[in-house]
């Protein structure tokens, strides 16, 4: 069974108990910005996401836990989560997902 990490109860659950939410920090335009983007442009804010193969900053929700959202740092290949961190924080670096690897 996989267990995932949740940062707001700081402990490993059941993998049932949480469901992804898509791409991490993906930004909403500021109210301006989204007057003046063209369709194309805010097509690509909706709909357009990374599918990278490997390491991949995730949003995760632990829907029958706390009902908190978070983030993680996932392999897709793996499926091992490397770290998860609360909302708000940012993207960690190269070298701090290195360390979470250890
Ligand atoms: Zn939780």
């Amino acid at each position: 069974m996989l267990l995932i990490h949740c940062p707001y109860c700081n402990k490993k659950r059941p993998e049932v108990e949480f469901a992804y939410a898509g791409e991490a920090h993906i930004e909403r335009p500021n109210g301006i910005n989204q007057l003046t983007m063209t369709d194309e442009e805010w097509s690509n804010f909706m709909f357009i996401r990374n599918n990278i193969r490997g390491e991949h900053a995730e949003r995760w929700w632990h829907n029958s836990g706390c009902n908190m959202f978070f983030n993680a740092i996932r392999n897709t290949q793996t499926d091992k989560f490397i770290m998860t961190y609360k909302m708000g924080e940012n993207l960690p670096t190269e070298k701090q997902i290195k360390a979470a690897k250890k």
